[in-house]
């Protein structure tokens, strides 16, 4: 039976710097109809570039020259027909290259190249058997005829060889197969044996040791993670006898197994939480019953949802959540990149157990391209992830959630510089969909937005139970006099609290924005500070590794380190870090149980995990650490909290930093008192009398938010406009400060009664990092619309201005950070 090839014209996104997709026709001999969100290789200007397949065209212009797509990669589309709208927005709005958009949103282990295995077909090896003399002169051809096909791996070593052409002959005369499949090893789905206990099993009394304890084993894991067959591998590594185990339950029939594809389960660590509360609050209560009509309606609605830490905001999550699937809508849930796990995972797996896909950055490839397989195939409709999981291709969303909503991390700041926050918003509003932003310490945009009725704001005023906030002590570390002269980590208040508390059997956190153990060295003979080789940023202490650090690209250079400058040997460390938090605290309290959280004891989600369950258990009385134990967590022990130098960002040439010092002091000082007993905050800070550390004191965010207002009005900051950040990188300083001045010089051009205004081009606050020399000139302007215009203007410009200086220009739209 032979079918009509297809003949169809398609819009392809490409994977490469063009800003529009590209029109191509379906392949030679194509029997079959492309479908958006297919993966294709295409010809470009001499090359074959990756596209994706964004829809049909019905008819070209005449006289145009039409390309073939080369080949189609893997049989399935990776994303929906209605996220191409969504793709196209966003291309448009960071002024990003639509194929280039489409790449960063999808899971980076699809961008494995695409691999070809030949298959022997019959009437193919009668022809090898008749003609054996070919085999000799190929080694390629025997294995074909011994193993019947030749894997991905060896293709891909004979297809830029003339042995290219004779097994595409072979092909057209039918004697092999050769078929697209994906390569690269992690982003294939996986086999494991899997095993799964008998229905019923009457008494494990007269079984072995070992068997009893792979029963139990495999019982936990079991209900633990919602699976009943559970893989060999995840057994034995709890249990290792649990070989020898399973082995002999088999022979005696208790337990079955089966090779079952498996989903790289990234849940089996997570401790879950599956309490419903058994009334709701007053406040939760009302906020649902403005929630729930609208998402029953199905048609797009905004909600920001202004709680105080411990207000319950969770639990308004879950419910809102548990309403759309009933609609047959699935969930979208966004929440901060540090939180390798949070609280909130926990409750929404052990709410809706396996329909929940997780992506964030703690999966491996693998594991990743599984969560989003699953969302594909419409396994999972729930989908809780950090800011690219906003790309999930998730069918008919009808509630999007964003937890934590003013963090900074849901901003990319390189490449496609996209918030996943404010696409949240838009992609609810494509779809139909209700939106709630969730925070204690919303952005000041945010909460901008919702005095001016674009978002409707929503308040859980009262924490759960009526517990009040904790009380907060602020202590100026400047009036503190000791023998040195130096600024001492604790102050004698924050000594004595933690004391008594250790006393009370009470738990405690301290916090501090910087890990290693003192922020820099410097000479005590010359005053040079070791500075980073390939960033103009000093090194920090980290003495457990006995080396100096840089916290941006990682350098190290030997602890014990000589004046670079002078050659002298006496250098002194200056500052501190977390590292030196946890040697002070042990000589303090020596018998004290101390646990770290920082990126240096922390590097795995498990151990995350392991501490944050000891700190759960009350097996830990202090733990200190960095952001990491700001974040969603609920340790209802915890009755004081520390921070140790409050103003670390507040010297920070941002305008958003006194709004980013209140929110972390807020944030950290919502851990404490979240049980049964009240909790004391604890504030050390040089600076007293700054407007974020007095109004985090009484916890007065509407205080903080009125005079953000009045600072950005003076000045014209966002919310009162708006920034565009054209960002120049390169290797050579020269080059970047030329191609930025003429970049301006164009600019200035096009300006209009000196609209937008354009500042700058000016050296970036950190002026070189990673070998790179960075300059910026910034965009501002009270209406966007007039930002976006100017800046189509400039495409080109920068375009090629980029290409001649060899530097790269990045387009940052509504900027985060501006360092
Ligand atoms: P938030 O996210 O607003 O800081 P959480 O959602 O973590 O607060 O809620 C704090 C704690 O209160 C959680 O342990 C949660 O399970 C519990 N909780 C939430 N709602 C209720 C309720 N209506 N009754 C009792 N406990 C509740
Ligand atoms: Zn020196
Ligand atoms: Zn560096």
């Amino acid at each position: 039976m032979t079918h009509e090839p297809i003949n169809k014209y398609y819009e392809v996104a490409v994977s490469a710097p063009i800003g529009r997709p590209l029109t191509y026709l379906s392949p030679a001999d194509c029997q079959q109809q492309l479908m958006p969100g297919m993966r294709v290789l295409v010809p470009l200007g001499g090359r074959k570039i990756t596209g994706y397949i964004l829809s049909t065209v019905d008819s070209v212009p005449s006289g145009q020259k039409i390309k073939e797509i080369y080949e189609v990669l893997g049989s399935r589309p990776l994303f929906r027909a209605e996220q191409v709208r969504f793709f196209k927005w966003m291309a448009k709005y960071y002024h990003y290259p639509i194929g280039e958009v489409i790449k960063t949103a999808l899971p980076a282990g699809l961008t494995k190249k695409s691999g070809r295995r030949v298959l022997l077909t019959e009437t193919g090896r009668k022809h090898c058997q008749l003609n054996e003399r070919e085999l000799i002169s190929s080694p390629w051809l025997s294995i074909l005829l011994n193993k019947g096909e030749i894997s991905p791996y060896i293709t891909g070593k004979l297809w830029p060889t003339k042995d290219r052409r004779l097994l595409e002959s072979w092909e057209e005369k039918g004697w092999v197969a050769i078929s697209n499949e994906l390569i690269g090893g992690s982003a294939k789905t996986k086999t494991e044996i899997c095993y799964a206990l008998i229905e019923q099993i009457d008494s494990t009394e007269n079984l072995k040791v070992s068997e009893q304890k792979t029963i139990e084993v495999l019982k936990n894991i079991s209900t633990t993670t919602h699976r009943r067959f559970v893989p060999r591998r995840e057994i034995v590594r709890e249990y290792p006898g649990g070989a020898k185990g399973l082995k002999s339950l088999a022979q005696k029939d208790l337990v079955i197994f089966e090779e079952q594809q498996v989903y790289r389960d990234p849940f089996g660590e997570c401790f879950l939480e599956s309490d419903i509360p058994e009334k709701l609050t007053g406040e939760q209560n009302k906020a649902l019953e403005t929630i729930i009509p609208a998402i029953n309606k199905g048609v797009y609605s905004s909600f920001l949802l202004h709680g105080v830490t411990g207000s319950g905001k969770t639990e308004v999550y879950l419910q809102a959540a548990a309403v759309a699937l009933e609609q047959n809508k699935s969930v979208l849930v966004l929440v901060p990149e540090i939180a390798l796990t949070t609280q909130l995972e926990a409750h929404f797996l052990g709410r809706f157990g396996s329909r929940v896909a997780l992506l964030h950055s703690g999966l491996t490839s693998g594991q990743r391209f599984d969560q989003w397989d699953r969302v594909v195939e419409g396994k999972a409709d729930v989908v809780i992830g950090a800011r690219s999981a906003v790309f999930a291709p998730l069918a008919e969303p009808g509630l999007i959630i964003v937890d934590e909503e003013h963090d900074s991390s849901y901003k990319q700041d390189d490449g496609f510089c996209y918030n996943g926050r404010d696409l949240a918003v838009l992609r609810a509003s494509q779809s139909e969909a209700v939106v709630i932003l969730g925070s204690a310490t919303p952005s000041v945009t945010s909460y901008y937005h919702a005095s001016m009725g674009k978002y409707h704001l929503l308040n859980l005023k009262k924490r759960i139970e009526d517990r009040p906030l904790p009380k907060v002590e602020i202590v100026n570390m400047q009036s503190i006099k000791t023998v040195s002269g130096r600024l001492p980590v604790f102050s004698p208040v924050l000594i004595k609290n933690l004391r008594e508390n250790l006393a009370n059997g009470e738990q405690s956190l301290v916090f501090l924005n910087r890990r290693g153990f003192a922020n820099f060295m410097i000479c005590r003979d010359c005053g040079q500070i070791v500075q980073c080789k390939h960033c103009q940023i000093s090194l920090t202490l980290h003495k457990a590794g006995g080396k100096l650090l840089c916290h941006y690209c990682g350098f190290t250079v030997p602890g014990k380190n000589m004046c670079s400058k002078c050659q002298s040997a006496s250098m002194a460390s200056v500052g501190m870090g977390t590292e030196r938090l946890e040697q002070e605290m042990s000589e303090i309290f020596p018998g004290a149980r101390i646990a770290r959280l920082d990126r240096d004891t922390c590097l795995k989600r498990n151990d995350y995990i392991k501490v944050l369950r000891a700190v759960h258990d009350g097996e830990i009385d202090i733990l200190l650490g960095t952001q990491m134990i700001t974040k969603g967590h609920h340790f209802p022990n915890v009755t004081l909290v520390g921070i140790v130098l409050a103003d670390t960002g507040l010297g920070l040439p941002d305008f958003r930093a006194g709004e980013r010092t209140f929110q972390l002091i807020s944030q950290v000082t919502g851990r404490g008192g979240r049980g049964e007993k009240p909790g004391r905050v604890i504030v050390q800070t040089l600076q007293p009398e700054h407007h974020s550390i007095m109004m985090a004191q009484s916890h007065d965010y509407r205080g903080m938010y009125a005079r953000e207002m009045e600072l950005r009005k003076s000045l014209g900051y966002p919310p009162f406009s708006r920034i565009i950040n054209i960002k120049i990188e390169g290797k050579e300083e020269r080059n970047v400060r030329n191609t930025a001045s003429s970049l301006e010089k164009l600019a200035r051009k096009f300006q209009k009664k000196s609209l937008p205004e354009i500042l700058g081009p000016a050296p970036a606050p950190l002026m070189r990092l990673r070998d790179r020399y960075r300059w910026q000139i910034l965009l501002k302007g009270e209406k966007l619309e007039l930002l976006h215009g100017f800046l189509s203007n400039l495409e080109g410009d920068i375009a090629s201005l980029s290409k001649a200086g060899k530097v790269k220009i990045t387009v940052d739209v509504d900027p985060e950070y501006m360092m």
